[in-house]
């Protein structure tokens, strides 16, 4: 079902105003983790202005330590869904295990399925059983062809609204956090219909890479991308240093319009 042979015209995702997959890029920013009100309305108001189409936000996070901070869960994605209702920007967020799609779905305006559960085939199952769009990361160690077996699962339990996101693979090297695998939107562009997009931020764990890295996705033919965005990267909760402060955020964005422009 995710074949290009199956089905040979791109597919298009549509959330709210942005359609992904149609020949523009959708950008996509905001913090690894909500971390409270204020702090996550501040970003959202910062990602609007700097054009952002979507924004992220994680309410339950899949830690490696237990004794990392988890999230806020439902009280983050009511966060989230205040964030939409003032500033208009769909919100895209994880979900971690399938007791808990239909809180998440209640909120969300696309679902991810992170890294780490890219073959929790049971979630997978579900989530084609949901009504909403899913973002499908790769696996940190996932073949392309596992990548598009797990999007065959939920393609293939009813839900056709899914987005492949490239997020860096684990290699041996290890001055980046991953390695981001940008031949594999080319690839999937020839063998699939779905749309792709780049995620620079898990996919180097460098913010001093994430634009470079941000416009080479776009010159691979990107339909997007997710950038982490916090006001203050150096005191965040996760992720701090592949985090981009808003006004850098806002220079990337418009780069990775101009160039799409001249693409
Ligand atoms: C995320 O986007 O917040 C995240 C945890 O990403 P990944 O699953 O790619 O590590
Ligand atoms: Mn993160």
């Amino acid at each position: 079902l995710a074949s290009r042979d199956f089905k040979h015209e791109n597919s298009t995702v549509q959330v709210g105003n942005c359609v992904i997959g149609d020949d523009q890029i959708t950008i996509v920013a905001g913090p690894c983790a909500v971390e409270g009100r204020e702090i996550f309305l501040e970003t959202a108001w910062a990602v609007k202005k700097a054009g952002a189409d979507m924004l992220r936000g994680g309410a339950f996070k899949p830690r490696t330590s237990p004794y990392s901070f988890q999230g806020l869960g439902e009280k983050g994605l009511k966060i989230m869904a205040e964030a939409r209702e003032l500033t208009g920007l769909p919100i895209v967020t994880e979900v971690m295990d399938q007791k808990s799609i239909a809180m998440v779905a209640e909120y969300a305006d696309v679902i991810q399925v992170g890294a780490r559960n890219m073959q929790n085939f049971f979630l997978l199952r579900e989530l084609g059983k949901v009504n909403k769009p899913i973002l499908l990361k790769r696996g940190m160690s996932a073949t392309i062809e596992e990548w598009l077996m797990a999007a065959e699962y939920i393609l293939g339990s009813g839900n056709p609204q899914v987005i492949l996101c490239e997020r860096g693979i684990r290699t041996f090297e290890t001055y980046t956090r991953n390695t981001l695998d940008l031949s594999a939107v080319p690839l999937l562009k020839h063998l699939s219909h779905l749309p792709v997009m780049v995620d620079p931020s898990h996919g180097t764990g460098k913010r001093d890479l994430v634009e470079p890295m941000s416009m080479a996705a776009v010159a691979c033919g990107t339909d997007g991308i997710m950038v982490e965005v916090h006001p203050d990267p150096a005191n965040a909760w996760s992720d701090g240093p592949q985090s981009l402060i808003p006004d850098d955020f806002s220079k990337l964005a418009q780069k990775v319009r101009h160039l799409k422009g001249i693409y």
